[in-house]
């Protein structure tokens, strides 16, 4: 039998997911932590997402990237957090285009919701084969991928493109 494709995996766990309870939550936001792993096909949907913003959306993103993602903890210990993360809302800048372990959190059985406000997760046999599959491909840090493909983020933030619309989701919390 010919195995699932990962796209075909991501629609039949999408379908099991119920990310309207998401939608505006940020209560899971503190798991932003930097480093998120991210595909190439992932990276490249981030950079186009970047790219075609327009110009007020850009502008946040760059107040965005510019922030200090260091934050305490209390008894001296600190985290650094993702770049996307914005430290004053706590939402993610690219959220329409979030990494999968990004959109994971809270909807498989192994990263339940931490409020358990998700009543119901991806069947777990399913989302092992999604990640089973997901594993083939190669995954670096966003500051890995800026690296092998020169494409530093900076440079997707200075042109303004002409008016135009850009991908939405429901929901503004990390949504993982
Ligand atoms: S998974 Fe995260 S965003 Fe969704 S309801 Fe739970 S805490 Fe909120
Ligand atoms: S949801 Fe956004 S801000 Fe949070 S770790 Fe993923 S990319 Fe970063």
């Amino acid at each position: 039998m010919e195995p699932d494709t990962l796209k075909q995996l991501q629609q039949q766990c999408a379908a099991h997911m119920q990310l309207e309870i998401c939608n505006g939550c940020t209560a899971c936001s503190l798991r932003c932590t930097a480093d998120v792993p991210a595909s190439r096909h992932e990276w490249q949907a981030i950079c186009n997402h970047i790219a075609q913003a327009p110009e007020h959306q850009k502008q946040t993103i760059r107040e965005i990237l510019a922030q200090n993602k260091t934050i305490s903890l209390g008894d001296d210990i600190t985290v650094q957090m993702c770049r996307f993360w914005d430290t004053r809302t706590h939402h993610c800048a690219i959220y329409p285009v979030r990494p999968l372990a990004c959109r994971l959190l809270g909807h498989v059985e192994w990263m339940p919701c931490p409020i358990q406000k998700v009543p119901r997760t991806i069947p777990t046999p399913l989302a092992l084969r999604l990640i089973n599959a997901y594993a083939r491909h190669e995954r670096k840090t966003f500051a890995a991928w800026e690296q092998e493909t020169g494409t530093p983020l900076h440079t997707l933030l200075q042109c303004t493109p002409g008016p135009h619309t850009t991908r939405q989701e429901s929901g503004n919390g990390p949504g993982k």
